[in-house]
């Protein structure tokens, strides 16, 4: 299917609240991992998101221009020219912008979706991330809020983030001091902030007790029952339509029950960038150990130009991200369950 147009994205958001189940949203820094992604969705029968972070998207440029919106550009426009042949739907989203970069990333994103609009045509992005986690409440939602005005306009989703996940993303590390665990009370307040500016739906990342990045399972302290506790508070404040469409961040390791639990309570989606970075690594790795000499040219030998020709262990790299988006989307309760049917 084409990438899903703002109609079908916000009917899957409601399906999978509903349906007590969410979308994987995949970080991807090139074309080999988006089509990775592609496959994974499509073997699974699952529909997703495919995500790019500020350094993943920088990367995608290439090393001598390192611009952020172009390599996001460029990898969207890859995942809407190849999604047509792929039998699900799937969603573009950027992933944590801080402030600071805002300027350099989002909002050139967002000027070229306006553009395309304007020429009649669709949308790059379905969704793009503000991250305000690091400041104080209510400057996190000024700028939200701002944003918020702006992307309703063109019909793209915010998501945001309140609390800090801890651990280190792209280079961005949380303070051991940060605050894991958001409160009812930091919840109401977004709702409260951006139901002046509009009914449209946006994304909340609240924070669990979640970390970024990678450590041993059983080391992650999660209490899902955080997003109950905000999900009632919400409801009982501003009613049914104000409750949210939560995001899981920092997921890597969590245990399934945890992850379940936040299922229940309305995580739609849930962002998944380490896991997806080892099971690629892993297979390239493995090809380069098995053929030791034949990647290399080694003690004046010509090496095996099977071995080295990057399609082989690429396609093995594409092939393992792939089943861990399966999994992903069995854990996730995803699988199967593509509206396209
Ligand atoms: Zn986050």
């Amino acid at each position: 299917m084409p990438v899903a147009d703002h109609a079908h994205y916000c009917e899957m958001l409601d399906r999978a609240r509903k349906g007590r189940f969410a979308y994987p949203a995949v970080n991807v820094t090139s074309l080999t991992t988006a089509n990775a992604v592609l496959k994974g969705l499509a073997d699974s029968k699952s529909d997703g998101i495919v995500q790019i972070s500020t350094g993943g998207a920088a990367f995608a440029s290439g090393v001598a221009v390192k611009d952020m919106a172009l390599g996001a550009i460029s990898i969207a426009e890859h995942v809407h020219r190849v999604a047509a042949r792929y039998p699900i739907y799937v969603a573009l989203h950027t992933d944590h912008c801080q402030a600071d970069k805002l300027d350099a990333f989002v909002t050139p994103l967002v000027e070229e979706t306006e553009r395309r609009r304007a020429a009649g045509k669709p949308n790059l992005f379905n969704g793009h991330m503000f991250d305000g986690s690091a400041l104080p409440l209510t400057d996190n939602l000024d700028i939200a809020v701002k944003l918020y005005g702006r992307l309703t306009k063109s019909d793209l989703i915010l998501e945001i983030e309140v609390g800090v996940v801890g651990g280190e993303e792209d280079g961005v590390s949380a303070s051991a001091a940060a605050k894991l665990y958001t409160t009812p009370e930091d919840t109401l307040e977004v709702a409260r902030r951006l139901r002046t500016v509009s009914s449209a739906p946006y994304l909340l990342a609240a924070t669990f007790g979640n970390v970024h990045g990678v450590y041993k399972p059983g080391q992650v302290k999660l209490k899902p029952s955080i997003l109950k506790d905000c999900q009632e508070a919400v409801v009982a404040a501003f009613g049914e339509s104000a409750r949210f469409h939560l995001v899981f961040h920092g997921g890597s390791g969590s245990e399934l029950c945890d992850i379940h639990e936040a299922l229940d309570y309305g995580v739609v989606k849930m962002n998944i960038d380490t896991d997806m970075q080892y099971a690629f690594t892993r297979a390239i790795a493995d090809h380069c150990f098995r053929n030791y000499d034949g990647v290399l040219k080694v003690d004046g030998d010509v090496g095996n130009k099977k071995a080295y020709d990057p399609r082989p262990y690429m396609t093995r790299a594409e092939n393992a991200m792939a089943a861990r988006v399966v999994q992903a989307t069995t854990e996730l309760r995803s699988a199967g369950k593509t509206m396209l049917h």
